[in-house]
């Protein structure tokens, strides 16, 4: 198996790593000392065989933000003018690069920022497997620098839009749309007191603090200090049964509902739904849920 790996700013060369891909060592940039990133991996050694890419068809709307990006990367990928690529992009199957095995590389991972929307050929098939996204440490539009960026979705309040940002294009390398409670690095501590809580319910609050590492027991008070995704079942659980405990800083998140199964109590209602579907059933609500 061999690894290589590209710089993330001279974008230029494929280096064959010399360490497993799971050692630390990390390897600079010959050119400018950079970092350099995973890029792909293969069975062969790379050579100097020769690949083209052929641009099959393009099912981008023919106008907005998305088509001038693809004639840009067109442009680049294949040293193309204004004009030519826009040619290209009502041609099918053009013949966009050939060169080798480094450069084919950087411009597979240009296009496939718009598949499926594209759809492209490489000859001979390109033998290795690409892994992290290179162009996560620079825009593959302009080539800056990128920054991470969290922002606030419209009309969803609990959510958040958080990914690789690129400033001087002015638009997004990367994003998903996550709940705010997951991107949220603050340590919280929560201090729950366990006197006088039901057997039953101190079982299943115990059963969530074992998973959590960060936690002490003080006197018979537990302390755990953690981010909001590691302590959200802790909160679901110590709100559903009401049982008081102190955070600090203040949740900000909203605390999901706790699947209510311990809940299953017949309301008045509901048992006269029941009888109605039973005729002869004589039962309460109180002797039902007394069942339970
Ligand atoms: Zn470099
Ligand atoms: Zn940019």
């Amino acid at each position: 198996m061999y690894v290589y790996e590209i710089c993330p700013y001279c974008m230029d060369q494929l280096y064959e790593r010399k360490q497993p891909i799971d050692d630390v060592v990390v390897n600079y940039c010959p050119r400018c000392g950079s970092k350099m990133e995973c890029a792909c991996l293969g069975e062969q050694r790379i050579d100097d065989t020769i690949y083209k890419i052929i641009l099959n068809d393009v099912s981008i709307p023919n106008l907005g933000d998305k088509k001038n990006k693809f004639i840009k990367t067109l442009m680049r990928v294949g040293g193309f003018d204004l004009e030519e690529a826009q040619g290209i992009y009502r041609t099918e199957n053009t013949l966009i690069f050939e060169g080798n095995v480094s450069e084919t590389y950087v411009n597979m991972n240009l296009l496939e920022d718009f598949v499926p929307d594209i759809h492209y050929t490489v000859i001979p098939q390109f033998p290795f497997e690409s892994l992290l996204n290179p162009f996560i440490s620079i825009c593959p539009i302009c080539g800056n620098d990128t920054v991470s960026r969290t922002e606030e979705v419209n009309n969803r309040p609990d959510d958040v839009k958080s990914g690789i940002y690129c400033e001087t294009c002015n638009d997004w390398i990367m994003f998903t749309i996550c709940s705010k409670s997951q991107v949220d690095d603050t340590k919280y501590c929560v201090e729950v007191s366990l006197e006088g809580i039901n057997s039953e319910v101190k079982k299943k609050v115990m059963h969530i603090l074992d998973s959590l590492c960060n936690k002490k027991l003080k006197g018979n008070s537990i302390i755990v200090l953690d981010r909001a995704q590691n302590i959200e079942d802790l909160l679901s659980i110590l709100e559903a049964y009401s049982i008081s405990y102190a955070i600090n800083p203040p949740y900000p998140h909203k605390i999901p509902k706790l699947n209510p199964t311990y809940k299953n109590k017949w309301t008045e209602e509901e048992v006269r739904e029941l009888i109605k579907a039973n005729p002869g059933l004589k039962i309460t609500a109180d002797e039902l849920n007394a069942l339970n």
